[in-house]
Order: structure tokens, then sequence, then C-alpha cells
């Protein structure tokens, strides 16, 4: 496989007039050694923020061995790649028919939940087809509406049981399991360790009031990365929070911590190459866009870093915004994106931290969205693994009492 240094050399081997994303895999696996050596239990990889099969392969041979997987499609996939994997399926809306493919065909045995019907149809499908005997090895896990005050994007809405339902929840799932946890998920791009704190505060209400043995609580995703003006306290300082309010639940002795990381641990491995294509005044139309690996920078104003890949290009940055390829007006990224005021028609420009949520969006609306995909050596443009960012307390946290 070829490693070309950065996008510059890209540029000049391939003069590409359709995107190209650049593949970071010694990042994927520098975030990787960090949660896995750093965060205080086990580290899941939510397979949903880059479903690559080229980084899930990073993720493993870096030590990450569990993933959290919300589709049938996504069991397939990473069973494919992963034949040892141990895959948890995570989302606490399935059908009948995946609950038993995953469980009877590929060995899953851990499913979240948060209403009784699920319960009922993850008992029903993991039952003996022959002898009709319920299994004896569910690990179960009740999913607990959370708040997402503190997160950039929210998941608040859609999944998880109040604080009425949980109890009777946790009762009734313990009858049919001998693990059984509890998850919740803040929200993407969590920016303060105490989203975690109310999380675990309201864990810890529900627990109290089952009254059922706990064998494993899992934190979820939201870790976040770093992107233009969005720069999280250190990890270390999540991580350590995450511990203290852990430690303080009532639970079994040896109850396990888990955390299922997207973002944080895939963020830095891509970033992509575009090519102006016409610019109006303060307006770069650009090769890729909102139904391209920049669903978030249109849907919900996200900011990517980006930088002119052009050695000619001097004048002094100013604010641009983007329009992507296709004929839809929505496909409009309002950005900030500062570039060099001379920038043109025929340049290229690299976006940044494309590696969650971004490269795996990309769709065929409007016949754009080939993207070839090369790997780079060179460093993301942001990082919050590469020794840059000094370790040292923070304001952003929030110390209880
Ligand atoms: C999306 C998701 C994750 C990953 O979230 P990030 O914010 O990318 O870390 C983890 N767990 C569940 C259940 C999810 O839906």
């Amino acid at each position: 496989m070829h490693i070309y240094p950065n996008a510059k050399a890209v540029v000049r081997a391939l003069a590409p007039d359709e995107p190209v994303i650049l593949n970071r895999p010694h990042a994927a696996r520098r975030a990787a050694r960090f949660f896995v050596e750093k965060f205080p239990g086990k580290v899941l990889y939510a397979v949903k923020a880059n479903p690559a099969p080229d980084l899930i392969e990073v993720l493993w041979d870096a030590g990450v061995t569990h993933y959290d997987v919300a589709s049938i499609a996504e069991v397939r996939l990473v069973r494919g790649v992963l034949p040892e994997a141990n895959l948890c399926f995570m989302h606490p809306i399935k059908t009948a028919k995946a609950i038993a493919e995953a469980y009877h065909q590929h060995g899953v045995k851990t499913f979240s939940l948060d209403t009784v019907e699920e319960l009922e149809k993850i008992v029903e499908a993991c039952r003996d087809p022959e002898t009709g005997d319920p299994a004896a090895d569910l690990r179960l896990c009740v999913r607990l509406r959370v708040s997402s005050e503190y997160s950039e994007l929210s998941l608040a809405a859609k999944f998880g049981c109040d604080l009425l339902e949980a109890p009777g929840l946790l009762q009734q799932a313990r009858q049919h399991c001998d693990w059984l946890g509890v998850c919740f998920h803040v929200g993407s791009q969590a920016m303060t360790p105490f989203a975690f704190v109310q999380a675990l505060d309201r864990t810890r209400a529900a627990i109290a009031e089952a009254s059922v043995v706990i064998d494993m609580i899992d934190v979820g995703g939201g870790f976040p990365s770093a992107y233009p003006g969005m720069e999280p306290p250190p990890l270390e300082d999540y991580f350590a929070m995450i511990a203290k309010h852990f430690e303080a639940l009532p639970i079994a002795y040896n109850a396990e911590l888990w955390c299922e990381p997207g973002r944080a641990l895939c963020a830095e491995y891509s970033s992509m190459i575009v090519q102006v294509n016409k610019r109006r005044a303060d307006e770069l139309y650009i090769n890729d866009g909102a139904y391209g690996a920049l669903y978030d920078a249109a849907h919900v104003a996200w900011r990517y870093p980006v930088r002119a890949l052009a050695d000619n290009l001097r004048d002094p940055e100013i604010d641009f915004a983007f329009y992507g390829p296709t004929c839809d007006d929505a496909d409009f990224m309002q950005g900030p994106f500062p570039l060099p005021s001379d920038i043109q028609a025929g340049d290229y420009i690299e976006i940044g931290m494309l590696g969650a949520y971004g490269a795996a969006m990309k769709t065929g609306f409007n016949g754009f969205g080939d993207a070839e995909c090369v790997v780079v050596a060179d460093e993301p443009m942001m990082s919050l693994f590469d020794g840059s960012r000094v370790r040292e307390a923070s304001d952003n946290v929030v110390s209880l009492r």
C-alpha cells in the first residue's frame, strides 16, 4: 500500500477532480491506545461513527476487543472483519429477526433495551429453536435517559427510560439474565466531564430504587474531539471524574465499567481533499458537501479546520462559506472557513477532523459522492493525543461539593 507524506503530495500525484479521503491509521491507533491504557474500564468502539473495515482492524490491533453495533448490517460487517470480537447490540429498538440472527449466528450476547416490550422481544428471539428453552447467557443492559445539556449534539430525546420506569424495568430484566448493566449516552461531543457526573447521579438513583444487583455500568460515548471553537478539557479529566463517581455507586463489588466512544476514537483518522469549482465573493463552490462528508457542517453548522493546499496563495485569510456540488440550496456550509483571500477555482483545500460522522456519511445523491481513499503519514490538523496539549488541571471541570 502506498503511503503519501501529506495532502499536498496527494494533490501533486493525483490532481483529483473528485474528493479524496485521507486516512491516518497512526492517529486512530494512538487514540485507541490512549483509551485502552487510560480509561479505567473496558473500551467499546461505537461502529456507527465510522464503519470502515480498515479502521476497525486498526482499533482491534490496538487492543479494542468490544464493538458497539446498532444494526444487523453492522453486526455482519464487524463479525466479517473480526471473527473473535465481542459484539454488543446497543440499539434499544431492534427487530426480532435482527436479534435472532445476532444471537444464534453471530454469537452476540449483550443487548440493550429501554422498554418491557423490547425485553420480551429479546427473550423470545434468543430461545433455543429446538427445545424452546430461554437463553441462559444473555447480558442485558437497560438504557437510561439522561440529559444532553453539556453536549454539542443531543441524544436525550429518542432513547432511554426515565427514572420512574427504570427501577421496574431493571427488576424485570434481572429475572432474565445473570449479568445486568445500565447504560446511557450523554450526547455527542460532551464539552465537560460534568455531563457524566450528572448521568451517574441519575444511574445511582435508578439502582437504589430498584435494589437489584448491577454487574456493569456503561457510560456510553460523548467523549469529545477537538474542532475550531471546541477545544475540550483533557480526556484524563473525564476518566478521573467517571472513575470517582462509578466507585461510589451501589453495585456489585466486581461490577465492570464500560465506555463506548465513537467520535473520540476516529475523528482524527480522516481528512478530505476538495477542489474549488467556482468562487462567488466569499462563497466557495466545492466538490463535497451536505450529502457528502460535510453533513454535520451543513446540518448542525459544525466547524472543521481547513487549509489551502497551494503554495502560491499568500494573501491574509478571510472567512468563507462553502456550497457543495449538488443542485440543492440546502447543500450549504456556513463555516466560517478561514482561507487565503486570493483562493480561486481550481485550488485545493484540505478539510480536517472528518474521521467521525464525516467520511461515514457520504451518499450518492445527485451523482456525487465518489471518493478515493488514500493513506497519509502526517499529523491530523488537530489532535488530543499528539502531546501538543499540555496536561493541566482544567478550569472547565465543574467539581462536585
Ligand atoms: C452514537 C453512539 C455512541 C458513540 O457516540 P460518540 O458521541 O461518537 O462517542 C455510543 N453509544 C451509543 C449507544 C450511540 O448511539
